[in-house]
């Protein structure tokens, strides 16, 4: 038996893309079969999207009140108990995937994979280690239930030709209630999240104040792109820390990156080596950011800011 049970992450009425690409991850196992299992409260949407995707040939729905919040804590048990049929358990490495699926591998009494970038062999995987300078091959122990996370920056979405059938799940597993849900709050507003969004600007040091963001955030919205930082920004208090890029920010892969006022080190080019195409805005001719990107402009980029808007403007 060699079935793969994936973790969906949603917000309640879209499948979030992270989903889809542990789902193409999936697909180079030589499994017999790939079930979604979708926890939440009113989700047929959401059920509906995950019975589309290719390769996917069932989808549970866990529908229970108590799953109207993303809990770890009250989906793990739950998620445990399912594990028992399956050979593996995937979920994406994002931030709902790092939260959730080590609890799951602690339930199940083994360890986590984490970050598989490429399936070798049924039971072998390559993940970056050391800011992805090395790639490591790690072997999952024989017999052991899998469970993992999936690198979501190195696969492509599942095509949506899919036609799997929806089921509801029933899960034996008593939830705690030592945990509960309080708020969601985003300073994000309504900009895409960093990790689907497929345009990036991005803010370092050198943009210099909180207030000055502003500017970065004014071009993003009229061209619907997402905002990320360097952890410099972050440590300097210029904009939340949910928004670094890099090695102990987020892993994205977005179409087009734009860096503006970032130098380039290593831990920060780690967040954003699966970019399609890196613009690096910087005063600083030898700044190692021009070393990687695609496109680089030597200037300010006070100057470069205003003038990007105005020509949108004009466009
Ligand atoms: C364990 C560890 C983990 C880390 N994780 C991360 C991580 O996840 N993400 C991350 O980003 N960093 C991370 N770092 C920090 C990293 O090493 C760098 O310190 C950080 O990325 C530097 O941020 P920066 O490029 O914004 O700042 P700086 O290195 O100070 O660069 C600022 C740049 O702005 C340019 N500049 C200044 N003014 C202007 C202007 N007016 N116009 C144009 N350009 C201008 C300068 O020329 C300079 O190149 C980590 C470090 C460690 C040790």
């Amino acid at each position: 038996m060699s079935q793969v049970l994936i973790v969906a992450e949603h917000d309640g009425n879209n499948l979030n893309p992270s989903t889809s690409k542990t789902v193409s991850c999936a697909q180079t196992l030589d499994c017999e079969s790939i079930a979604i299992v979708v926890f939440g409260h009113s989700i047929e949407t959401v059920a509906e999207q995950a019975a589309r995707l290719h390769g996917v040939t069932r989808v549970l729905t866990c529908d229970r009140s108590e799953n109207a919040d993303p809990l770890a804590a009250v989906i793990a048990p739950q998620a445990a108990a399912l594990a028992k049929d399956y050979r593996y358990v995937f979920g994406p490495s994002t931030t709902f995937g790092k939260d959730l699926m080590p609890r799951i591998a602690a339930l199940l009494g083994t360890g986590q994979i984490s970050d598989i970038m490429e399936v070798v062999d049924a039971r072998t995987f390559k993940r970056p280690i050391y800011a992805g300078n090395a790639i490591a091959t790690v072997k999952a122990p024989a017999d052991a239930t899998i469970v993992a996370t999936v690198r979501v920056a190195s696969y492509q979405a599942a095509a949506e030709d899919g036609t799997a059938s929806i089921e509801t799940a029933s899960v034996d597993a008593s939830l705690p209630a030592h945990t509960r849900y309080v708020e969601l709050r985003s300073d994000t507003g309504d900009r895409p999240d960093l990790q689907v969004a497929n345009v990036v600007l991005s803010g370092g040091r050198g943009v210099g104040s909180q207030e000055n963001f502003g500017m970065l955030y004014e071009l993003a919205d009229r061209i619907g792109a997402g905002v990320g930082a360097s952890r410099a920004a972050v440590d300097a208090g210029y904009v939340p820390n949910d928004m670094q890029v890099g090695q102990t920010g987020k892993i994205i892969s977005p179409d087009l990156y734009i860096a503006f006022g970032i130098s380039g080190a290593i831990q920060h080019l780690t967040g954003i080596k699966d970019a399609g195409t890196i613009v690096a805005v910087n005063k600083d001719p030898d700044a190692p950011i021009f070393e990687i990107a695609d496109i680089g402009l030597v200037g300010d980029l006070f100057e470069v800011i205003p003038e990007l808007g105005k020509q949108l403007g004009s466009g």
